[in-house]
């Protein structure tokens, strides 16, 4: 996992950086931006690339080559300048997504505490009935039941959020 790997047009004398291969998510890191302190984490930049040079033969290099050193030092960025900005949007964007869920999630608690209050209200008004038959008896258990397993599925619900 610590190799890292960029891919190199010598006709262009230019290369993209791949990073490190996920063996778990079978993808590259992708670019990296040293402002932000992270990769792109898709393959828009190897997308880029390769489209940029169809016909020119183009190789892959590890950290493990003495050549990797050298190509960085003496080739050419592919789109250097619009990796931090790309980087950036796509930050902002798992940022807004995640923000999206948390306002989900916690709209979905709100419901759920409001749905046990009103159960519990209904709960209590059976409470106060009074039972005037073994016919009224067994009506009023099985409503009590119904309401113990609608707030214990509701406090389930509550606890894996
Ligand atoms: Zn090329």
């Amino acid at each position: 996992m610590n190799v890292s790997y960029i891919m190199v047009c010598d006709e262009d004398r230019t290369f993209t950086s791949l990073n490190r291969f996920d063996r778990r998510a079978n993808t590259f890191e992708g670019e990296y931006s040293l402002l932000h302190n992270t990769y792109s984490h898709d393959e828009y930049f190897l997308s880029r690339f390769l489209l940029a040079h169809v016909g020119h033969a183009l190789q892959v290099v590890s950290s493990d080559e003495e050549r990797y050193t050298r190509v960085w030092n003496d080739y050419r960025r592919f789109q250097e300048q619009d990796i931090p900005r790309y980087v950036e949007d796509k930050v902002l964007k798992m940022r807004d997504a995640e923000h999206a869920l948390q306002a989900r999630e916690s709209v979905g608690q709100i419901q759920l505490l409001i749905a046990k209050q009103l159960i519990k209200r209904e709960w209590e008004s059976v409470q106060h009935e009074s039972a005037q038959s073994d016919r009224d008896t067994f009506v009023l258990l099985g409503k009590e039941w119904a309401f113990q397993w609608s707030l214990r599925t509701i406090e389930g619900l509550g606890d894996m959020g």
